[in-house]
């Protein structure tokens, strides 16, 4: 089932759905999705479906990452990249593949040290995690090129806009559990131009963080 034509089943599907960039399309080919998986669900790791990773998590669906991270790239090469929501780490290896840095938090412990293992075995390397509220951001390595979150809050945080770079770009879901925006916020000077690219569901953005 992790045959490669059940992945090029999966590449076929990104792109009817509108997936243009070849690099992500490129990328999202060669990352092996199995390896973030429990055993028993690794047959579906090709199917283009969020998946259970234990702790209420999931994995994200691959055309939300796909599309995540074409926003992303949008308007030129990333240098520094933040993620928020690091799960089992399979954006992460996505994007560590596009962007010359990538920093990512965790607020559940064991799904980073499970992220960290699996990133290790994928041999990336241009990757930093930490275990916190990553509402904060990371204001030491910021100001960053782009923020992903890979979780939605009610709000934007604020001290996530306080890190973009000039022209750079928050790519977030905002609203309640059930339906929510995805935006895509581009710094310009104080001001922030949003656009709204999807409807989404994804978990909520929680405060905290916790060791189990
Ligand atoms: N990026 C993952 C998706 C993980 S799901 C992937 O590639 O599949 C979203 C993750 O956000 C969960 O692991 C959840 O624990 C985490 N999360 C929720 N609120 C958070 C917060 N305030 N800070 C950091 N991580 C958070």
């Amino acid at each position: 089932m992790t045959s490669q034509r059940t992945r090029e089943r999966l590449l076929g599907r990104l792109i009817e759905q509108g997936i243009k960039n070849t690099q992500v399309l490129d990328v999202i080919r060669t990352t092996p999705r199995h390896i973030f998986l429990d055993e028993a669900l690794s047959h579906r790791a090709y199917e283009d479906v969020a998946l259970p990773i234990g702790y209420n998590q999931t994995i994200s669906q691959p055309f939300i990452v796909a599309r995540m991270t074409e926003a992303l790239l949008d308007s030129g090469p990333v240098n520094t990249v933040l993620e928020i929501g690091t799960g089992c780490g399979y954006q992460t290896a996505v994007i560590a593949q596009l962007a010359d840095e990538v920093y990512s938090i965790e607020r559940i412990k064991p799904l980073m040290d499970r992220a960290r293992k699996n990133l290790k075995l994928l041999k990336v390397r241009n990757i930093e995690l930490k275990h916190d509220d990553g509402s904060l951001g990371w204001a030491e390595k910021g100001p960053f090129d782009a923020i992903i979150t890979t979780a939605a809050p009610q709000q934007v945080p604020k001290e996530l806009l306080k890190q973009l770079n000039e022209g750079g770009r928050l790519i977030i879901p905002v609203g309640g559990e059930g339906v929510q925006e995805l935006q895509l916020i581009t710094r310009r000077g104080d001001e922030f131009v949003i656009e709204v690219l999807d409807k989404v569901r994804f978990v909520p953005l929680l405060a905290g963080k916790s060791r189990d």
